[in-house]
């Protein structure tokens, strides 16, 4: 796929521009599980394409709650704000220890209020069809994630369980717990603005509201109706909306129909998984959260505790995720060079993790690491990085 360039040196950045104009200062959260690895094979990927980082190093969840006494220790919050852009492996939610989510905590702390998530089909992936190329945008900070929830049992429960009963004349059994889901229209307008202005600046042609408002009339609904409203607003892009079981059909059947999916938060996070089970799973699945104080870029998979400290996972959907860091931080070149390196290997099939197998035990399988060393090396044999196509 890419033209060989010749060997570079060892030391020579394959980039091949020593005069970088600007060094970025991003945050970095190894995260938990097989967070530290995938991050490690990434940081060496980011560094071969030339372009130069200050990581400022930070500890969020089980680390951290060792070490600060919280999962989300406010400095690493402060570290983030300051350099508005992190990389961030996942992290481990302890069930029932009664910490929250340390990933919906950050999103909703730091307002990144977009999660943006391709669905990109890379040749020699096993991947239900191979024209698959859309982008699933999930709104990150509210819907039944806003974290308001009523345990079965307790006074406040059994409250709000006589005041909605009294209000709507509708009977909630008494021993059911509750969980709000909150939507808004300041909320609803501004991620369905964000998915407008993220087709217009990628040369996107539909926007698809994904929603159930035949169920859900006052949030799902107040969704689609905002939705609509903005769509009035941004009529060079194509608009229509799909409720989200007919969504799910339509992208195993048709997906070359759909462009952008603009999901309120629980449907952007189950419609992700599926996505990335179409792609091969969740080792090609990258992810960017965005809001205006800043980015951070992860992984759509957890931290899969089980297979911690083994060199046996994909760094691959870090890795993307680094593709959109750099796009982020306009270095569309290398972001370009990396992509295709990271595409090159998937397609030689050669170094891919088990995941990428058609068994799971497949003895050719490499490690987390092994995929990084042949990541680089197809970096280098790309050679001086060259402009990226349409930039
Ligand atoms: P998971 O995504 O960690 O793992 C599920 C399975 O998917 C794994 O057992 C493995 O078979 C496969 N898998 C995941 N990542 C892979 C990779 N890079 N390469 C190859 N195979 C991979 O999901 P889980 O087990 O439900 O969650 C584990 C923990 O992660 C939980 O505590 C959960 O809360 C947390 N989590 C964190 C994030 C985040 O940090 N953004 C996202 C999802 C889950």
């Amino acid at each position: 796929m890419n033209p060989q360039m010749g060997r570079m040196g060892a030391e020579d950045p394959p980039g091949g521009s020593p005069h970088r104009a600007t060094r970025h200062a991003v945050t970095l959260v190894p995260g938990d599980g097989v967070g530290p690895e995938i991050c490690d094979a990434t940081v060496r990927v980011l560094e071969a394409t030339g372009v130069e980082f200050d990581w400022d190093v930070q500890q969020a969840g089980d680390r951290a709650i060792k070490e600060f006494g919280t999962p989300l220790p406010p400095h690493v919050l402060d570290s983030i704000r300051k350099n508005r852009v992190a990389l961030k492996g996942p992290i481990t939610t302890p069930v029932g220890s009664g910490f929250r989510s340390v990933n919906v905590a950050l999103r909703q702390e730091l307002d990144l209020y977009a999660l943006v998530r391709p669905v990109r089909a890379y040749k020699g992936a096993r991947n239900l069809r191979d024209d698959l190329d859309f982008v699933i945008i999930r709104e990150n900070t509210e819907d039944i994630y806003a974290g308001i929830e009523f345990e079965q049992g307790t006074p406040d429960a059994k409250h709000l369980i006589e005041e909605i009963s009294g209000l709507l004349k509708k009977r909630i059994r008494p021993d059911s717990g509750l969980s709000i889901k909150p939507i808004s229209i300041t909320g609803s307008e501004r991620i369905v603005q964000f998915a407008f202005d993220y087709a217009r600046n990628n040369k996107r042609r539909k926007v698809t509201a994904v929603h159930k408002a035949n169920i859900m009339k006052h949030t799902d609904g107040l969704f689609l109706a905002v939705a609509r409203q903005v769509a009035e607003k941004n009529k060079d892009i194509e608009f229509e909306d799909r409720i989200v079981d007919n969504m799910c059909m339509q992208l195993v059947l048709r997906p070359r129909e759909y462009d952008i999916l603009c999901c309120p938060n629980l449907y952007g996070d189950i419609i992700s998984d599926l996505g990335a089970g179409m792609i091969g799973g969740l080792g090609l699945a990258p992810g960017a959260n965005i809001g205006s104080n800043g980015a951070v870029f992860e992984a759509t998979h957890g931290s899969a505790p089980k297979y911690a400290g083994q060199n046996r996972v994909n760094p691959m959907a870090v890795m993307l995720s680094g593709v959109m860091m750099l796009r982020h931080l306009e270095e569309h070149d290398a972001a370009h060079a990396l992509e295709t390196a990271i595409a090159d290997v998937i397609a030689l099939g050669k170094s891919v993790t088990y995941d990428l197998k058609e068994k799971r035990d497949d003895p050719t399988a490499v490690g987390t690491s092994q995929v990084a060393d042949a990541v680089v090396a197809q970096l280098r044999s790309i050679g001086p990085i060259q402009p990226a196509p349409g930039v």
